[in-house]
């Protein structure tokens, strides 16, 4: 592809290039920027990219990304543990943190279902959200997906699979426009949406 440049350079272009949001001039960008800078800066970037999944862990009670066994929500005592929200990602978590309403916990999904793209339900933490469920002491699921085409079937899906414990499960108001990012949403629609659920 950019055979016109050195193996190290096109390399870094195509690493970049496969984040989202970063487009083939972005990455390219990116890596002539690094080279006009002082050696350190790549080292670290290198460096910080690579512990990134040596050092990070999943909470071994919500699947949150964490430096600890337990994130610091599920660490809270003050947490209503038997109200847990779902969500696509950690970045979700955030935002609702962020918005400051939500007393519960919650689990993270790591995804959506998308069969086009091989994504499962083995994929997702879902067999983790069962034996969590099954553990007791829950007494709803708030599922709070993006409000995506695969958002929907993941939804329906978790529906199906946590009938059987009998668990009221609520889906978040249509306050969030079809499509959007549900981590991009502001404070208030967040809210809005979370107070407005509705049984799904
Ligand atoms: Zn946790």
């Amino acid at each position: 592809m950019h055979s016109r440049f050195p193996i190290a350079i096109s390399r870094l272009i195509d690493a970049f290039a496969s984040l989202p949001g970063i487009g083939e001039k972005t990455a390219t960008r990116l890596v002539f920027h690094l080279i006009r800078s002082p050696q350190q800066a790549s080292v670290e970037l290198g460096e910080a990219a690579a512990e990134l999944r040596r050092e990070l862990k999943l909470c071994e009670k919500c699947r949150n990304v964490c430096d600890s066994a337990v994130c610091g929500v599920c660490n809270d005592s003050a947490r209503n543990t038997s109200q847990i929200l779902i969500v696509e990602e950690a970045l979700d978590v955030l935002a609702f943190e962020k918005a400051n309403g939500y007393k519960g916990v919650y689990h993270v999904l790591h995804g959506v279902l998308n069969p086009l793209e091989g994504i499962g339900p083995e994929s997702l933490t879902i067999a983790h959200l069962i034996e969590r469920v099954k553990g007791g002491g829950v007494e709803e699921i708030i599922l709070a997906m993006n409000p995506s085409v695969e958002g929907e079937a993941t939804a329906m899906y978790l529906t199906k699979q946590l009938q059987p414990f009998n668990i009221k499960t609520t889906r978040l108001a249509r306050g969030l426009p079809t499509g959007s990012e549900l981590s991009y949403a502001d404070e208030v629609t967040l809210s809005a949406a979370l107070n407005g659920r509705r049984e799904y």
